[in-house]
């Protein structure tokens, strides 16, 4: 057991008789997997391929299948589970988790069901099945498309040449496509923590958790925790939630949590992690107390202070590939590396934007100009973006801080504006949290520049007001179309 298990009785491993039953839930029958490769005791063979695909993650995949698509040989190559980080331990089991934690929020506020901590057993249960699910018809259709999957871990000896155990495959181009993993806490005692991973191991949920980190992750999690009954303190370091999102909405977001229960600590810097009494404490300092260590204790602690590009092992140093300032690999804008015959996309890479729908585009976009018809590169300024906590966020285009810079600082030159109202589904739920909708605008045409939604409807609602800011949208428009009722879109009309 790794010292990191700090709570061995919650990161068990997951029995085979839940995978069993994970499997009899799954709606879809498994899929045989692709067979692995005898490797020991052989010398090593060279085969040659179009395009190698490091990593089997949301951008992997996609790049792997268009390029097959295109009638390329491809191999992709992946030490882990088909599907990556989204699939296995990101957006998948936490939006699962989430769903869960609010059917048992809502049950237990007005139909008498318990929630809570129960719950837990039953959700992983069933986001294990999906994840399974998932698992075999990625690599089903992986195999339907003509791409062959070599598992293990990959290294490069030259930039077209990629040797995964006994195994050498020489490319005309390769792709990386390995993705991010979580930061470790870099303070003494920081190894007792656990991260993001570990969560969707656990077979059960302990009874206090110290949370540290203000980012969408630590605040999803401290969300869903709270949801299944886990006393939930949140340490963040600076003195608002989510530093990307638009201030108003991270303010009240951070209200709306505090009247769930969790106690958030802003300005906080953590200095220390220690074991006590089958606890662990979290030493801290803040801003309004200098000089005066405070203290957290709970049954568990995790760690969500970011992500670090997965480049370590790789082989890229020793063959000269550029590395940007944070530790991702550097990429032109044609997302080819400072090695000409080696591309990058996803997580890996040193400034982008770190969600699954972007490294699918990128690796699509990829595999389309390397092996088939160039085509445009998908639109980076609208991405719609979410947070899966109670109340959900949805956000699409500028914040009011980055429309006022775009407008030279003009703070004139644009306009908000913003609505509270509680919805139905709260009034249903006996419970009188407010929802938040804010618009930033241009102040002269009343183009809207960015939407900032709080609601659990928000992220649905995001997804459709993405393609109409990329149209243009202006208040007019909002105004002179009818809205559907009862809605908690309908908010956003009249
Ligand atoms: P990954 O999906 O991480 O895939 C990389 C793969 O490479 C992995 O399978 C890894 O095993 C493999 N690999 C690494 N090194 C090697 C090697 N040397 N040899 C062989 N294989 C290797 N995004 C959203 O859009 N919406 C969300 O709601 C959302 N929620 C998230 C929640 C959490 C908790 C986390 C952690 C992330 C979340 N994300 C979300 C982000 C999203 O998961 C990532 O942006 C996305 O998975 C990146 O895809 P990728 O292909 O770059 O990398």
């Amino acid at each position: 057991m790794t010292k990191r298990q700090a709570t061995p009785e919650i990161a068990t491993p997951t029995p085979a008789k839940e995978r069993r039953r994970a499997r009899e839930i799954s709606a879809e029958p498994a899929v045989e997997n692709v067979p692995r490769r005898k490797r020991a005791g052989k010398p090593p063979k060279a085969r040659e391929a179009d395009f190698v695909v490091i990593g089997a993650g949301s951008g992997g995949v996609a790049a792997a299948r268009r390029a097959a698509s295109h009638g390329a040989r491809v191999i992709l190559v992946e030490r882990g589970a088909i599907g990556g980080t989204c699939v296995n331990r990101g957006c998948v089991p936490k939006k699962m988790l989430s769903y869960g934690a609010t059917w048992a929020a809502i049950l237990s506020g007005c139909l008498s069901h318990t929630g809570g901590k129960e719950d837990w057993r039953d959700a992983i249960v069933r986001v294990n099945a999906e994840v399974a699910r998932l698992n075999a018809s990625y690599t089903q259709r992986l195999a339907e498309a003509g791409v062959e999957i070599l598992h293990g871990e990959a290294r490069l000896a030259a930039p077209t040449e990629i040797v995964i155990g006994n195994e050498i495959v020489h490319a005309r181009k390769t792709l990386i496509a390995t993705g991010a993993r979580p930061r470790a806490l870099p303070v003494p005692g920081g190894e007792l923590a656990g991260t993001s991973d570990d969560v969707f191991t656990w077979q059960t949920v302990p009874a206090s958790i110290a949370v540290i980190g203000g980012g969408y992750i630590a605040v999803e999690l401290a969300s869903i925790l709270s949801r299944y009954g886990v006393k939930v303190d949140l340490l963040v370091r600076e003195d608002w939630l989510l530093p990307r999102f638009d201030h108003d909405i991270s303010r009240s977001l951070a209200e709306a949590l505090a009247a769930t229960g969790i106690r958030l600590h802003f300005n906080t810097d953590v200095t220390l992690l220690s074991q006590t009494n089958g606890a662990v404490e979290v030493c801290y300092r803040q801003d309004s107390h200098p000089g005066r260590t405070q203290t957290v204790r709970a049954q568990a602690v995790l760690a969500a202070i970011g992500r670090e590009a997965n480049v370590h092992g790789l082989g890229l140093e020793e063959i000269g590939v550029k590395m940007g300032p944070k530790g991702g690999i550097r990429v032109d804008r044609q997302f080819r590396s400072s090695e000409r015959s080696l591309y990058a996309i996803g997580d890996c890479m040193a400034e982008n934007i770190h969600l699954t729908p972007v490294a699918i585009a990128q690796g699509r976009w990829v595999a389309d100009r390397l092996f088939g018809k160039r085509g445009d590169i998908a639109d980076f300024d609208f991405v719609p973006t979410a947070v899966f906590c109670e109340p959900a966020i949805g956000a699409v285009g500028l914040t009011e801080a980055q429309a006022i810079e775009a407008a030279g600082g003009k703070a004139d030159r644009i306009r908000t504006e913003i609505k509270r109202f509680v919805s139905l589904e709260n009034r249903f739920g006996g419970n009188a949290q407010t929802s938040m909708f804010k618009l930033v605008l241009n102040a002269r045409s009343g183009r809207v520049l960015g939407a900032h939604l709080m609601d659990n409807a928000a992220p649905e609602i995001v997804q459709t007001l993405a393609v109409a800011l990329r149209l243009g949208l202006k208040t007019s428009h909002l105004k002179s179309t009818l809205p559907l009722h009862p809605t908690v879109a309908e908010e956003l009309f009249g």
